[in-house]
């Protein structure tokens, strides 16, 4: 477990709803040892993320890397001449512009904040320096970056051969478990821009899953009445996620040996 030191923190002028309560709760940092942690935060800031803000776009040098504590990132791809479309969530489960770990400075998407919050903050040369310092820093984030490479696998695979009632199930239950809420704020515009398909086929999915009284759906607003019965008729894409994120991100993984004393040898 590591611990925030609030006095460190710069907290970035935003329009929020949410208090900064959990400053720390990021669940990849927290699979550092301590000590490590606490380096690490020490060259933290906190920032607000509020609804809508557009953290980078397609091209740009990555500033900064962000590791969530409330609220959601995403990533959103558009190719000339068609709609942007969502292709990954991040909340306190992750982190953004990891990329770095591989060498690459340059961000390939936008990253928009879809459910405000806050992040831990790094510039991009001192999490550099910190990635050479801390080799279980490092090996985490490269194992992340291979988690999200898989779940962006499965997500293609998903997106040609399951249907859109299922594939709308396990959307709500990513951003439920990336909300910590069972009651979401999710425009009808952002469900079409993360499924890619038109918002009428949005409200036939969402007037199912109604009819099987697993959720309520209206004007953006989603209650989650029934989460076991929603993992049911969800694909089996939503569980393929999270056991990709447990077996390569376990505790035990990151703290490999074996692992470490070939990683330390390579920086
Ligand atoms: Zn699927």
């Amino acid at each position: 477990m590591i611990f925030y030191n609030p006095k460190k923190a710069i907290l970035k002028e935003a329009n929020l709803t949410a208090k900064p309560t959990t400053f720390g709760k990021n669940r990849l940092l927290n699979l550092l040892p301590s000590s490590q942690g606490n380096q690490f935060i020490s060259h933290c800031e906190v920032v607000g993320l509020s609804l809508g803000e557009v953290i980078g776009n397609s091209g740009d040098l990555i500033r900064y890397v962000y590791f969530p504590t409330e609220g959601i990132i995403s990533w959103e791809k558009q190719i000339a001449g068609s709609p942007s479309i969502v292709i990954c969530l991040i909340g306190n489960e992750g982190m953004l512009n990891m990329r770095l770990v591989l060498g690459v400075d340059i961000t390939p998407c936008r990253a928009v904040v879809q459910k405000a919050g806050f992040a831990l903050r790094i510039a991009s040369t001192d999490f550099i320096h910190q990635l050479q310092l801390l080799p279980e820093l490092n090996l985490l984030v490269k194992r992340y970056t291979f988690v999200t490479y898989s779940q962006l696998l499965q997500t293609s695979a998903c997106n040609l051969f399951h249907v859109l009632e299922n594939r709308l199930a396990k959307l709500i239950l990513s951003f439920q478990d990336r909300s910590h809420s069972a009651e979401l704020h999710i425009t009808q515009e952002l469900f079409a821009q993360m499924l890619g398909v038109r918002r009428v086929g949005v409200t036939k999915a969402a007037g199912s899953l109604q009819r099987k009284n697993l959720i309520s759906y209206s004007r953006g607003n989603v209650i989650v009445h029934n989460s076991k019965g929603l993992k049911a008729v969800s694909c089996l894409c939503y569980e393929a996620d999270k056991e990709a994120y447990a077996q390569f991100l376990h505790l035990d993984v990151i703290k490999n040996d074996a692992l470490l004393i070939a990683l330390e040898g390579l920086l």
